[in-house]
């Protein structure tokens, strides 16, 4: 007889195991299926290895800085292979806590490949044998790929994607990186502070495109600093393989590299058959869903970067809160995807919620804007961090903050506070901030969006 539960989640990344254990918690039998790791693209080849490999970076860069601050370290290089080994214990730890958390989350946890054959039928091969499970509920989480560009493709070795470029083994003497987005532009500060010459090659005209300009601007000079060379306006047209790369871009130019690494975004990983057996209606190469994270299947929902929204690991775990409530008899919605925080762990960190100015200019909405100074804030001072903004946005028909952003030390910690300062004065009113704290900054920038209407009520 087919073992049977009352939701089936395909995918243990942090959207579809945050929905699993969520199941599980509100008393619905569940089980996960997995064909690789628990934690997916999250902990084994995205979030968590990168963070590692940037703290070990962050951690040089502020030791060759350190005479600054009147501490003389004479030397400071990086032991790659220690490095490595730290990545592959943290995820190795992380895991195993995962594992335990399904146990006592009374989860199931199946390893195989999932293959929905109905909206109530899954097959898998589990340890080998194939069985059938018998769903109530499915909840699709499968994640997704990096992009390659055809003209380039992978082949692993020189041209590269994410996945390599997190565990290389040696640290390459030079790197091209291709796309100048979130992904690209983390690993170039990796590979920059390891050693390794890096030239971030972008086809639009700046760094970090979905922010405003001015992010992108102060981004790209903190990254002049870190000895990165950012060539915006220019297109990789091939790749010369011999060994190591000679990129060419469609200005004629080339750029001579030991690895290529050919960061231009990720798309929703869906497996064909899966949407013909459903009848799934997608959205582009990702599944299409309502509010209620509901396909136009009854019965089947679908989150995280299988439905092309945020590609963020928080953004899948909003959603799986959201479907998991309502494959369990709940009711919720995921109504404002931007009060999802964005962020980017570059060196200066860079992060945002709500809308930004030249969001709001585009939709036609009239903006004060509030801007805080790192520089201007004795503990980043104290701390040698100063090349940071924070701009806080007002819209000035509804009085309302509706967005701020974030660029400098700390960012990515301070957009959650950023989020509970969405909305009209009374959380800004209640909030001392301690003396001195870089959070200060976030104080001067939302005053100055809100200005003396803060006084008026
Ligand atoms: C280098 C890099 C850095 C990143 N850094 C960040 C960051 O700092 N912050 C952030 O928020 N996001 C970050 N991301 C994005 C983040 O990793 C993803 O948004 C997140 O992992 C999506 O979660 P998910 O659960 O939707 O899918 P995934 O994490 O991709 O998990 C999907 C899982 O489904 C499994 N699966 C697929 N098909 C089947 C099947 N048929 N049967 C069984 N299992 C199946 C896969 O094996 C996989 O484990 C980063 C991504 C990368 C690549």
């Amino acid at each position: 007889m087919a073992d049977r539960f009352d939701v089936v989640v395909i995918g243990a990344g942090p959207g579809g195991f945050r929905a699993a254990k969520r199941c599980a918690q509100r008393g619905a039998s569940t089980a996960v299926i997995e064909k690789e790791f628990p934690g997916g693209t999250c902990l084994n080849w995205g979030c968590i290895p990168s963070k590692t490999l940037l703290a070990s970076a962050h951690l040089l860069m502020q030791a060759r800085k350190a005479g600054d601050l009147g501490v003389d370290i004479p030397s400071a290089t990086p032991n790659w292979p220690k490095i490595q080994q730290r990545r592959e214990a943290i995820i190795a730890g992380l895991r195993k806590g995962m594992m335990g958390s399904a146990k006592s989350s009374k989860l199931t946890y199946i390893e195989g490949t999932a293959r929905v054959q109905s909206p109530t039928q899954i097959a898998v091969d589990a340890d080998g044998k194939p069985q059938t499970i018998e769903a109530g509920k499915i909840i699709l989480a499968t994640g997704s790929e990096s992009i390659e560009i055809p003209s380039i493709p992978f082949d692993g070795k020189v041209v590269i994607s994410s996945r390599e470029a997190l565990a290389l083994p040696e640290i390459p003497k030079s790197m091209v990186i291709v796309g100048g987005g979130v992904i690209g532009c983390e690993m170039a500060c990796v590979y920059a502070v390891m050693g390794a010459k890096v030239t971030i090659v972008e086809a639009l005209e700046r760094l970090i495109p979905m922010e405003d300009t001015w992010v992108s601007r102060l981004v790209e000079r903190e990254f002049k600093g870190l000895g990165i060379d950012v060539m915006t306006g220019k297109k990789v047209t091939s790749v010369d393989r011999n060994g190591t790369g000679k990129v060419n871009l469609a200005s004629g130019e080339a750029i001579e590299a030991e690895k290529v690494l050919v960061s231009v975004g990720r798309r929703a990983s869906v497996d064909p058959k899966l949407v013909e057996t459903l009848k799934l209606e997608m959205n582009g190469p990702a599944i299409k869903i309502n509010s209620r994270m509901e396909t136009n299947v009854p019965g089947v929902y679908a989150l995280g970067d299988a439905v092309g929204t945020t590609y963020l690991a928080h953004g899948a775990t909003a959603e799986a809160e959201v479907a998991a409530a309502n494959a369990t008899g709940g009711d919720e919605e995921l109504l404002d995807y931007s009060m999802i925080p964005r962020v980017i762990f570059t060196f200066p960190e860079v992060a945002s919620v709500g809308l930004s100015e030249e969001k709001c200019k585009a939709a036609g909405r009239k903006t004060a804007v509030g801007k805080g100074f790192y520089r201007a804030n004795g503990r980043s001072v104290a701390h040698n961090e100063t090349g940071g903004q924070i701009h806080a946005v007002r819209d000035t028909d509804m009085n309302e903050i509706v967005g701020i952003t974030l660029v400098g030390e700390m960012a990515t910690e301070f957009v959650t506070l950023a989020r509970t300062l969405i909305g009209t004065c009374e959380p800004i009113r209640n909030i001392t901030f301690p003396h001195p704290t870089v959070s200060e900054t976030m104080e001067d920038a939302v005053h100055g969006a809100l200005g003396p209407i803060l006084f008026e009520q």
